[in-house]
């Protein structure tokens, strides 16, 4: 069994790709999928967390057991949404989500209904995790966030304005002229000094510079890093190897964790972050 170091706490996680429109047919957007911070969740809900996964437009995983999910497209969005999760106002806003952008979620209302009439049906895995995602979705009560963890790759500029209709391939050269994202990390923690904050970030170089001038710049607790160099990890793969570095609030300087799946490798951050808090 898993030690309950997270019993009690709410915990807000950003995972995914943000997707960022052009026009109403095409975006910009990255390569992640989401895996860790839904490795994440799953942690945190085994370290006894209430969990609020927000996930950007192109995560296409099922939602864990006893996850709250909230589909986003962009980093306005998701910006929007994790305020207003960390402030335990979200509820209006992920009706809103839902019946705006997420038609996947849609799908797994009707599995849910489905398995209401067939109690005795034979669920696979996925369509039972909807289903339970969805019995945990009423009934919360308005209060802050205990942990933040931004694990989303939010695409670090948008289209000021996304056209309005499909852009035609009139000219032979075109520029798209992009306005920076906000920082979602930043300005949650900035805005919450006593929220437990956990950012991650990739790096090819000079790993623990860039790290602590992260932690000191946003304000974090802790950062993760990933060193995207390495072939072998990383965005797409199911493993990961990381070295998290701790704010000088904390005993621990950092901590390196081996190569190891995604799901290990967010156990182990859990407890990292569940020791941190209870030091
Ligand atoms: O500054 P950098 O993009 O390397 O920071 C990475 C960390 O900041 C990640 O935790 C990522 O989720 C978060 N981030 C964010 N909003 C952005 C850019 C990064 O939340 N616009």
């Amino acid at each position: 069994t898993t030690p309950q170091l997270l019993a009690g706490k709410r915990v807000v996680i950003t995972a995914g790709a943000t997707v960022e429109a052009i026009d109403p047919v095409r975006y910009l957007s990255n390569h992640s999928t989401g895996k860790m911070g839904f490795a994440l969740a799953r942690a945190c809900v085994a370290a006894g967390a209430e969990v609020i996964l927000i996930a950007g437009g192109k995560v296409a995983l099922p939602t864990p057991l006893n996850v709250k999910r909230i589909d986003v497209l962009s980093a306005k969005e998701m910006l929007l949404a994790a305020q207003q999760c960390v402030d335990g106002t979200h509820h209006e806003l992920q009706f809103m989500f839902e019946e705006e952008h997420d038609h996947d979620h849609d799908h797994h209302h009707e599995h849910h209904h489905e398995h209401d009439h067939h109690d005795d049906c034979d669920c696979d895995d996925e369509h039972s995790e909807h289903s339970e995602a969805h019995a945990v979705t009423s009934n919360e009560s308005v209060r802050d966030a205990d942990v933040f963890i931004a694990t989303a790759a939010v695409a670090d500029y948008r289209t000021e304005e996304a056209a309005p209709q499909k852009i035609k391939k009139t000219q032979e050269a075109m520029t798209l002229s992009l306005v920076k994202n906000p920082d979602i990390l930043a300005t949650i923690s900035l805005a919450h000094p006593e929220l437990f904050v956990v950012g991650f970030a990739a790096e090819t170089q000079d790993v623990e510079r860039y790290a602590r001038g992260k932690l000191i710049s946003k304000d974090l607790d802790l950062i993760a890093c990933n060193d995207v160099s390495r072939a072998d990890i990383g965005f797409a793969s199911d493993d990961n190897a990381m070295q998290v570095f701790f704010s000088e609030h904390y005993k621990r300087e950092s901590v390196t964790l081996d190569k190891a799946s995604k799901d290990h490798i967010a156990e182990q951050l859990v407890t990292i972050i569940g020791e941190a808090i209870w030091q």
